[in-house]
């Protein structure tokens, strides 16, 4: 599909452009440059300055005009990453000289992104602004490896939790008890450093350490690397993925025998009935 065709896609879905003296706070998606959405991408083409993070593909950034300026607010390397702080003032002073102003992160600007402490900066400094969401890594990235993230025999819910928190630490102000009773699908976030502790809080709140757990790496690019593993073997196995990476605890990761869409294309065989579920419906 040439630039044509997407041209006319936003003509005939009559996607809105980025106005003079607006931010707008856009969701880059997971990785694969694919899974921006058609309104991020259009509007993207309409920036005069692009604020963006680390883990925004290159191809995604090259979708604005080769003029805009762009600056990067992402940690890289170790070195330290803009204060928070002086990325909202950017995001203001650049509004308030009336250019057409996009903040670019990864996956959706409002899931473990703090997509919503600039809006509040934004909007305590009067700058009007709108949110376009992307695909969260925690959702896309399990899409990727064919892990569903409800299945009608496992889980009717899913938690999202971050595994670090604003200190570094485990997130203390978690009830790691009630997570374990609780959640049956846990999407952990930031979780490969502290995966020790965390493994060890669910076990002890009753979880088997034979569960199923998947860490996935690089999700959506083409550096992906998935490792299917259990809640006891997980930390061990955390050592061998490179971040960033999701990791996902529950019965839903045995699906991925099934579903692994992408490693079925690649020769691997799929098992069309990892839960059993079949042979328990016909019983009853
Ligand atoms: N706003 C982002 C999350 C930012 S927090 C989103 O919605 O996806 C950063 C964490 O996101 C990483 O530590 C990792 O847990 C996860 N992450 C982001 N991109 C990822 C990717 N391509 N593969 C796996 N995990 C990813």
């Amino acid at each position: 599909m040439g630039e044509g065709a997407a041209k006319s896609i936003a003509a005939d879905l009559a996607l809105p452009s980025v106005e003079p003296g607006w931010v707008w706070l856009i969701g880059a998606g997971p990785g694969d440059p694919g899974l921006i959405t058609l309104l991020g991408a259009h509007a993207l083409k309409s920036a005069d300055v692009v604020v963006y993070d680390a883990l925004v593909d290159p191809r995604i950034l090259a979708l604005a005009q080769p003029d805009a300026e762009r600056v990067y607010a992402g940690k890289r390397g170790g070195k330290p990453s803009p204060i928070q702080r002086d990325i909202s003032v950017k995001l203001i002073e650049f509004a308030g000289a009336g250019r057409r102003v996009v903040r670019l992160k990864g996956g959706d600007p409002f899931v473990f992104a703090r997509g919503g402490e600039e809006a509040l900066t934004l909007v305590e400094a009067g700058v009007p602004f709108r949110v376009v969401p992307g695909v969260t890594s925690g959702i896309g990235g399990l899409a990727y490896a064919g892990i569903p993230l409800t299945h009608r025999d496992t889980n009717a819910s899913v938690t999202f939790v971050t595994g670090h928190a604003a200190g570094g630490d485990v997130p203390d102000g978690l009830d790691w008890t009630a997570l374990a009773r609780g959640a049956p699908v846990l999407v952990l976030y930031m979780a490969l450093r502290h995966l020790g502790e965390i493994a060890r809080r669910l076990i002890e709140g009753g979880r088997p350490p034979s569960e199923p757990v998947a860490l996935v790496s690089q999700a959506t690019t083409d550096r992906q690397v998935i490792v299917e593993t259990t809640l006891a073997e997980a930390p061990a196995a955390a050592a061998s993925v490179d971040p960033p990476a999701i990791v996902v605890v529950g019965e839903v990761v045995r699906l991925r025998q099934a579903l692994d869409w992408q490693g079925a294309a690649a020769g691997r065989s799929l098992v069309p009935d990892p839960l059993g579920s079949r042979s328990r419906d016909e019983a009853v």
